[in-house]
């Protein structure tokens, strides 16, 4: 749907260009008569004008790359995800605990909690058959996850981590794909970066193209979340919270669903 509408944009363009080219507009009929104002002027004026009709028409193009009509969309029950194989891959785990904060909080205990709050999420409200990498605090390689959504022949897979920073003065939301990608798996890095930036209200760090194990080795729309940072002593705070990580399933969740009832 918003290929087609790229392409009726584009239509209009090349038309314009090419009635530009022929001189169409160059020797309109209101000169002839007019008093004030030559052929000339005429002629600048006309081009001032479809020239900035062209701009306004790129201007619209690019706004399509973030659509703002989806913005406040609430999502609710979606029959649309039935059938849908989705796997949820809380990070690290068991031996590995991911990034520790200065106040102890484990990044591996922070992801699991999430992804099973998505989990129940999802479960409840949509037909989508939902799997979890790890379900407990257990230990499981990165091969491991990406060969069990590959063998369930997976439709999405949304790796859910918490940032960390040497300096510890890193904060914010930051969303991955691998780098080639499809426009489609950039789409769902877009809508569940949205929506994690509009419900927990930390700093937009953006979609970013990343090289990371799971979502290069597996084989469907996959993304890598990277929901704050535990070094930063106010968003451990916060993600230590039953609520902030509530607050991050239901964004998760969103972001699946406008995801889904926009591609
Ligand atoms: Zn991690």
């Amino acid at each position: 749907m918003i290929r087609s509408k790229l392409w009726q944009k584009f239509i209009v363009l090349i038309l314009l260009l090419a009635l530009f080219a022929t001189g169409l507009f160059s020797q309109p009929a209101l000169a002839r008569n007019s008093e004030f104002l030559n052929k000339d002027k005429l002629e600048l004026i006309l081009k001032g004008v479809i020239s900035l009709y062209m701009l306004n028409r790129l201007n619209s193009l690019r706004r399509e790359d973030n659509p703002p009509e989806h913005r406040d969309r609430v999502p609710g029950k979606s029959p649309s995800l039935a059938g849908q194989i989705i796997v949820l891959d809380p990070g690290h785990g068991g031996s590995d605990p991911g990034a520790i904060g200065a106040g102890g909080l484990k990044e591996k205990d922070v992801n699991l909690d999430i992804a099973k709050r998505v989990y129940r999420l999802l479960k409840e409200n949509t037909g989508a058959q939902v799997y979890l990498t790890r379900d407990t605090d257990r230990f499981i390689s990165l091969a491991e996850r990406s060969s069990q959504a590959n063998k369930l022949g997976a439709d999405l897979f949304i790796s859910i981590h918490i940032n960390a920073a040497e300096n510890g003065r890193e904060r914010g939301i930051e969303t991955y794909a691998y780098h080639n990608a499809s426009r489609e798996n950039w789409a769902l890095a877009w809508y569940l970066q949205e929506q994690l930036v509009k419900e927990l209200g930390l700093l937009d760090r953006g979609i970013k193209a990343g090289n990371f194990h799971v979502i290069r080795e597996t084989r469907m729309n996959s993304v890598l979340l990277e929901i704050g940072f535990i070094s930063d002593a106010r968003e451990e705070a916060l993600l230590a919270k039953t609520s902030t990580r509530e607050r991050a399933a239901q964004a998760i969740y969103a972001g699946i669903i406008n995801y889904y009832q926009n591609i």
